[in-house]
């Protein structure tokens, strides 16, 4: 059999090398790519040289290049090859979601550990463990779910879908670590936002069970809220006070500010910094005595490191690791 006559099959335009000394083909598209290479990265080709791979009589070949059939898509082959052939998926860059998840895939398949590493960093990067990077991430004040440091076109706003993808991605490549952070995107952002990432897949009850975890987690939030911030209410009534009029009408401010007409839930994870950046609040925090002052700051970090302690059981997963 000669794959050369045959109309059906293309020629992948990226990876096709003349010297390539063997041939991997995914459904109908052939890429034309070097053992030496390969075997660099997968086990499978380990020691395998370029010119003394044993090719049986009668297998196919091109242009005198082995023939390998893969059970992959060749969307995921090509993912593959560009990981390991060009430096676009490197580390310091945001990668795509389909790039992602193909090293994944194509990485614990063959058993590559450098596509596993890869595409386990780039959601890890994107939905971090530490409360730390949390913030700086795609959560941060004023800042759009639109791209981020890991992944480059997740799109959370536009594709609340995409929030599937991932949990079905972390399921299947054992990544449990990364659940809460993803849980937190539609419990933080609303109802109307958990509905729709649910809608994409309306009788999915994959999405339907999801949706109910995002939904209890978002109603766990706003239980917590009011434990988060409920050193508010000893602000000017401390025997530390030294200006107990003031702390008490600064206290009456912020409550004001962070229950009505509701809770933002997004002030959660907000640092001292950037919780005191929102006017209103900035300017009842500066009327506090230093007593106050210093004991509303210090409480604030406390319950906010509480908070984060406690944010995976809020979606029912395991503590932090
Ligand atoms: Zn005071």
């Amino acid at each position: 059999m000669n794959f050369d006559q045959n109309n059906q099959v293309t020629r992948s335009p990226q990876f096709w090398f003349e010297d390539g000394s063997v041939v991997l083909q995914a459904e109908s598209t052939q890429f034309r790519v070097h053992f030496g290479v390969l075997g660099n990265y997968i086990p499978f080709f380990e020691g395998m040289a370029d010119s003394s791979f044993p090719q049986p009589e009668g297998e196919p070949t091109v242009e005198g290049a082995p023939v390998m059939t893969l059970h992959d898509s060749a969307e995921d082959v090509k993912h593959m090859l560009t990981a390991l052939y060009t430096d676009r998926y490197e580390s310091e860059n945001a990668i795509p979601l389909d790039a992602v998840a193909a090293m994944l895939r194509m990485g614990d398949k063959y058993m590559i550990p450098y596509l596993q590493h890869r595409g386990r960093s780039a959601l890890v990067k994107e939905f971090p463990s530490k409360l730390e990077e949390f913030r700086k991430t795609m959560f941060a004040p004023g800042i759009d779910c639109t791209a981020g440091s890991g992944i480059s076109d997740l799109n959370l706003d536009q594709e609340p879908g995409n929030i599937l993808k991932i949990i079905r991605l972390a399921l299947r490549h054992n990544l449990e670590r990364i659940l809460p952070a993803v849980l937190g995107v539609p419990a933080f952002k609303g109802v109307k936002y958990i509905l729709r990432m649910g809608n994409t897949d309306p009788l999915s009850p994959f999405a339907r069970g999801w949706e109910g975890v995002c939904l209890l987690g978002r109603e766990n939030l706003f239980d917590a809220y009011d434990w988060q911030f409920r050193w508010v209410m000893g602000l000017g009534v401390r025997d530390s006070c030294s200006s107990k009029e003031q702390c008490a009408e600064a206290s009456i401010r912020l409550t004001h500010r962070l229950w009505r007409p509701k809770p933002d839930v997004r002030r959660m994870y907000q640092s001292w910094q950037s919780f005191k950046a929102e006017g209103t609040i900035g300017n009842a925090v500066g009327r506090l005595c230093p007593a106050c002052m210093q004991w509303a700051n210090d409480s604030f970090d406390e319950a906010g490191n509480v908070f984060w302690s406690q944010f995976p059981a809020y979606f029912g997963r395991e503590p932090w690791i």
